[in-house]
């Protein structure tokens, strides 16, 4: 259906990508498992590769429209204007978007507080095909910044909070400078997805999601999204067929699911987050809270004039925990589990090693902690919080 472009996120997430007069009525669309597509006729098949010569999509020939009608969803999230693709994974999505746009010669440039795996395969793949990259400080002042484009600096990635340590970056300021220079600006905007932070709005070529993480939000699926203009996105949507990537049709049906809550669920995320970042500073254990939505954060005045909200991941630095305390720590929860893969509805931690790979930001001196605040009660993940720390040895 076609949506007044004036409705707010959560009528788009309820509606957008939706068809029902395309099987029988029915609200919630079938699985569409397809590889072959039937045409009527010869000139249905003209129209189908005169369509796809715009878009690089195949759709009409091949695979599941239930991701066309996804993507179709995510555009509408990204804003006016956005062409979006559902990739199988945000790995993958990250991959097409440096292959569609870099070559031999060209050069990247990272943030330094980027997803670890992200600047692995800026190393060995994108380094292998002849591709250079550099790491920025995501804090960067204009001329800072500025500092770090080369002439055959073809494409600048934002992650913003920053991996691991939650830095917010000044998006706006990074892609008017890199546009300036002629590159093309990306972002990693899993954390925040397109309902909390827009990057099309400010400025970003491409927009990139895990949808992994909070669009599918149930922990059942690998996807990754793109979004950006037309003109770029034909690029980017034949770069992902000659890659051979395409999400399969149950995935995307699950995705289609998980969307229509996914404004419900950031707003839990982000109420019972910010109480337990704020009780969690109370704690003569803690260091530092690393979340945006907290006055003393790294990048919050940005983050408070770009973002509409926060979500339930982020960071907590504790006293400098030998492994037999953080093994009582983790050893007494009950309902914050040990897991990678963050935005379902479950919370979740993590202890964050020591990145190696950074060269501006070095990490938080003490022992780090990454919580994923999921869907339960904050009251009992605060007392689920309170036994870890009566768990920890007497000093
Ligand atoms: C998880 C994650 C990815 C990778 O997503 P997958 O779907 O697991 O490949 C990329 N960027 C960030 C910031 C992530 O957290």
């Amino acid at each position: 259906m076609t949506l007044d472009p004036r409705v707010k996120p959560d009528t788009i997430a309820t509606h957008a990508g939706r068809h029902p007069a395309a099987h029988g009525g029915s609200v919630s669309p079938p699985v569409d498992r397809a590889a072959t597509r039937i045409f009527t006729d010869l000139a249905e098949i003209e129209a189908a590769h005169a369509e796809a010569g715009v878009t690089g999509r195949l759709s009409a020939f091949l695979g599941s429209r239930g991701a066309d009608q996804v993507a179709e969803a995510i555009a509408a999230l990204e804003g006016p204007g956005a062409v979006a693709t559902l990739t199988s994974s945000g790995m993958s999505a990250l991959a097409i978007t440096f292959l569609a746009f870099l070559g031999q010669g060209d050069h990247l440039l990272l943030p330094d507080t980027v997803f670890g795996p992200t600047r692995d395969m800026a190393r060995d793949l994108l380094g292998r095909m002849g591709i250079s990259f550099d790491l920025y400080h995501p804090l960067a002042s204009e001329a800072e910044f500025r500092a770090c484009l080369r002439p055959n600096t073809r494409m600048v990635l934002t992650e913003s909070p920053g991996s691991n340590t939650f830095e917010v970056q000044d998006v706006p300021m990074i892609a008017r400078v890199a546009h300036e220079a002629g590159a093309l600006v990306a972002i990693d905007n899993s954390w925040a997805t397109p309902l909390l932070f827009a990057p099309l709005a400010h400025g970003v070529d491409l927009s990139i999601c895990a949808a992994t993480k909070y669009l599918a939000g149930h922990s059942d699926l690998i996807l990754g999204t793109i979004a950006g203009r037309r003109e770029l996105m034909t690029q980017v949507m034949t770069t992902q067929r000659q890659m051979g990537d395409t999400p399969g049709a149950d995935d995307a049906w699950l995705l289609a699911r998980g969307l229509r809550t996914l404004p419900l669920r950031l707003r839990q995320h982000d109420a019972s987050g910010r109480r337990i970042a704020t009780a969690l500073q109370a704690r003569p254990e803690v260091r530092q809270v690393l979340h945006p939505a907290l006055p003393d954060a790294a990048g919050h005045a940005l983050w408070a004039r770009d973002f509409t909200g926060a979500t339930g991941l982020f960071g907590v630095v504790l006293d400098p925990l030998e492994r037999p305390a953080l093994e009582a720590f983790l050893g007494a929860l009950r309902l914050f589990t040990l897991g990678y893969s963050w935005g379902g509805f479950e919370s979740l931690i993590l202890p964050v090693a020591a990145d190696t790979g950074r060269q501006h930001l070095p990490m938080p001196d003490g022992t780090l902690l990454r919580l994923h605040v999921g869907l339960e009660d904050p009251d009992d993940l605060l007392a689920d919080l309170d036994a870890a720390f009566a768990a920890l040895p007497k000093a």
